[in-house]
């Protein structure tokens, strides 16, 4: 067996330790003597799965009493539909930030149920940067005000909560969720899909306040209403019982190796050290405002856009996969999530010293 460093923006890599707790219960979980993709999500062995999943995840994100927790199908990109959908609650105006491609994606697809005031857009910086709060043009009529913690195609992640008044504040955490300490209770609605820091593909994780649930459109398909999903346990239809349980075992791993607090430090040490290369390098750059860098996904040009094709097919025979960036932005992307190894980050700025030595 041979593994790599798996640098996909995601579905990308998962700790090493998961992938084998999950080999070794595959046919005969805990003693039931049946895979977990066999068992009955209303069996009491599966209900124990799913019971850990929620507080393990409250646990972590130290999620407070007054929100619902739902695991859904759909994916962020079914959030863009069902957050207005379910919360808008007869206003016809939302309030967006976009600072790059997945706020854009968020933008059009809320089109379709409201009006959208485009509070900021960095778009005219090429999405290298976060415009200002003191700039941001905010409307209290509107319903929330909805943001992309972090873009996964640009490498721009906000620093910090931007605070707004009194506007709910939605949040697509889909790239960095689990990577930082966060305060759940300064949100109206966090939401991430799962196969970046949680999981596999398959688990839209949905944290929602109380007072934003029970407003849904009466038009909204049930198992997207928030409300009935989170009366049945976000059982309303058949769940994703396998994809439930690998997201288990990953919140697992997080707990077992420092928690939260954990996580951040190692993810704010393996971006500084491919910051640093970058930086250091006079064949690499990364185009983001240094304070809007994300520490998830960092893009980067070679200064000869020519190397790009040697840069990857070298970087793939030392076993540094996925390297190619997005193809709306071009030149490399490498994304370094919680799972993965700071080896993985140090092989990764070994090979790109290397490259440059010997192509520069
Ligand atoms: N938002 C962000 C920030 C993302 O990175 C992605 C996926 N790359 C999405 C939304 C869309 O997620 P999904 O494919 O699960 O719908």
């Amino acid at each position: 067996m041979s593994r790599i460093f798996n640098f996909s923006a995601g579905p990308s890599t998962l700790p090493e330790s998961v992938l084998l707790k999950a080999q070794e219960e595959l046919l005969d979980w805990q003693g039931t003597g049946m895979s977990v993709m066999e068992l009955s999500h209303r069996g009491k062995e599966f209900m124990s799965i799913a019971e850990a999943l929620k507080s393990d995840l409250i646990e972590i994100l130290n999620i407070p009493d007054n929100y619902k927790v739902l695991f859904l199908q759909g994916g962020a990109t079914g959030q863009f539909a069902f957050i207005p959908q379910n919360i808008l609650q007869g206003k016809t105006k939302a309030c967006y930030v976009n600072t790059g491609a997945w706020s854009t994606k968020a933008i059009k697809e809320a089109k379709k149920y409201c009006e959208v005031l485009v509070s900021a857009s960095s778009e005219s910086s090429r999405f290298t940067d976060i415009p200002n709060y003191a700039s941001w043009v905010v409307d209290n009529q509107a319903a929330y005000l909805h943001y992309t913690d972090n873009e996964t195609i640009h490498g721009v992640e906000f620093p910090d909560i931007p605070e707004m008044g009194d506007l709910p504040l939605v949040c697509d955490m889909s790239s960095n969720i689990l990577s930082r300490t966060v305060d759940v209770d300064k949100f109206g609605i966090i939401y991430a899909g799962s196969q970046k820091n949680m999981g596999a593909a398959g688990v839209t994780v949905v944290i929602v306040r109380d007072d934003l649930v029970g407003h849904a459109d009466k038009n909204i398909p049930s198992v997207f209403d928030y409300a009935q999903q989170a009366k049945n346990d976000s059982m309303l239809n058949t769940p994703a019982t396998y994809n439930w349980y690998l997201v288990g075992l990953v919140l697992k791993w997080i707990k077992d190796s420092g928690g939260i607090v954990a996580m951040e430090q190692r993810n704010n040490k393996k971006a500084e050290l491919l910051y640093q290369a970058i930086e250091e390098s006079s064949l690499y750059t990364n185009p983001v405002k240094k304070v809007h860098r994300s520490r998830m996904n960092i893009p980067f040009v070679l200064a000869n856009p020519e190397l790009d094709k040697t840069f990857l097919s070298l970087a793939a025979e030392q076993g540094l996969s996925s390297l190619k960036g997005h193809r709306s932005v071009g030149g490399m992307r490498a994304s370094i999530y919680n799972a993965m190894p700071e080896e993985g980050v140090m092989a990764l700025v070994d090979f790109m010293q290397e490259f440059e030595r010997s192509h520069g």
